[in-house]
């Protein structure tokens, strides 16, 4: 058995909370490949290692002194360092660090070595082997991962370590350069190491206890899911629900691998667990919605032309809006109509323009813009093989008053979408929560 846990900045934030992973590390004696981000926030109003760094690097751009800040986060390290009484030279190694610090420093290697260095203390607390990601973490200068040296490189190392500690975020290039990778990009670093080393479980530990069925700002006290496929997660993310890097998914979901969201804060406590297929037999018993997720501002774009060829009409108008480069949310055709959802930012100085040439080349009888609508998706697998769902759930938003201007049912039934006006976004949230996940 082997499990990769990968854990984020808020994880890291202080000695405190490396006491907290070491826990949890040595609870489970398979947990041997860790991953961590750089330290993150101790309280709100604090700051991420990445975002000093990144900060810093902006300061050598404009030619202005960056040591403040630079000895800042020297400083937070030492600080780390000293309470758990270990052995590392940080200052010798900042103050070499400091001596390359120039305009032409790149920004990759400066803002990495926040993972760095939090994974050399990690590493160094726990015992376990250091292992660079610039010596195992592998891609191309397109950010493609080459994941046959990455298996090499993370197998040959386990086998001679047993157990190792890897930094998140960045990967080396075929020049041996660092790259970093989008931020929160140490989950794609676990996903990769996971995938790697085929671990039973990938672990990622954050400061929630899995992903929640609603968002906490608008219902209260949402209850966390406690299973949920892959497939129901992007339904979730593409509506807006934050939890992991998209891009961690892939690697692991391609080799079957389930994927374990936990709470560093409340170890006792399951979290989410994302698999790619859910038994039948459980499936038969208690509620059909996973979780709700949705986003405001879009915009729908209703149509209407006597005789209209739905195939040639509907692609000239696709036609378009791809040239504009606007992404179509949902489309629905009717007889001699269609609508199309796009998201307001993707049209905002263009609208009428995309409007004018529509009227040019289609010559519709009428277009009709409808603005500020929002979309909410109710989201759930169980829906799939049970009559009536579409019916409960219209009813319920009936009877609160709220108007649905808009809906789409994903193809394969995972999800039914309404658009509604941004003005009823929390209602219609907050009756789907309460009437069927509550
Ligand atoms: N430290 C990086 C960030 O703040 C990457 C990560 O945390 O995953 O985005």
């Amino acid at each position: 058995m082997i499990k990769v846990a990968k854990f984020g900045g808020s994880s890291v934030a202080d000695a405190a909370q490396f006491k907290r992973v070491k826990d949890i590390v040595e609870a489970d004696s398979s947990r041997r490949v860790v991953v961590v981000s750089a330290a993150g926030k101790r309280f709100s109003e604090d700051h991420k290692m990445t975002d000093l760094l990144y900060l810093c690097h902006a300061h050598l751009v404009y030619g202005v002194s960056c040591e403040p800040i630079f000895r800042d986060i020297e400083r937070r390290f030492c600080e780390i360092r000293d309470e758990l009484g270990l052995d590392i030279n940080i200052e010798a190694d900042f103050d070499d660090l400091w001596e390359k610090m120039d305009k032409d420093m790149s920004v990759d290697f400066l803002v990495s070595r926040g993972e760095y260095f939090t994974s050399r203390l990690m590493a160094s607390f726990l015992g376990y082997k250091f292992l660079d990601a610039s010596d195992c973490i592998f891609s191309d200068y397109n950010g493609a991962f080459d994941m046959e040296k990455i298996e090499a490189a993370i197998k040959e190392a386990l086998q001679k370590y047993h157990k190792v500690v890897i930094p998140g975020f960045y990967s080396a290039l075929p020049s041996g350069k660092i790259k970093i990778m989008s931020r929160g990009g140490s989950d794609i670093t676990g996903a990769l190491a996971a995938a790697a080393c085929n671990a039973d479980v990938y672990e990622n530990w954050t400061d929630v206890s899995g992903i929640l069925m609603a968002d906490p700002r608008i219902v209260k006290n949402p209850k966390p899911i406690e299973k949920i496929t892959y497939a129901e997660l992007r339904e979730l993310a593409s509506m807006g629900a934050s939890v992991l890097h998209e891009e961690s998914i892939l690697p692991v979901k391609e080799k079957g691998i389930p994927l374990n969201i936990r709470n560093t804060n409340k170890p006792e406590h399951p979290g989410t667990m994302i698999v790619e297929t859910i038994e039948k037999e459980s499936e038969k018993k208690g509620r059909f919605l996973t979780g709700i997720a949705g986003r405001k501002n879009f915009e729908i774009l209703s149509l209407r032309k006597h005789n209209l060829d739905n195939n040639s009409d509907l692609r000239k108008v696709l036609e378009i809006l791809e040239n504009h480069k606007i992404a179509i949310e949902h489309i629905s055709l009717g007889l001699d109509s269609f609508s199309l959802v796009f998201a307001k930012s993707s049209v905002e100085s263009i609208l009428y323009d995309v409007i004018s040439e529509i009227q040019k080349i289609l010559k519709p009888d009428n277009i009709d813009i409808q603005e500020n609508i929002s979309l909410v998706a109710a989201v759930g697998r169980k829906m799939t093989f049970r009559p009536g769902i579409s019916g409960l759930i219209f009813n319920a938003l009936g009877e609160a008053k709220v108007n649905i201007r808009t809906i789409a049912q994903g193809s394969d039934e995972l999800s039914i979408v309404v658009g509604v006006d941004n003005s009823q976004f929390d209602t219609t949230v907050r009756v789907l929560y309460e009437g069927f996940a509550g």
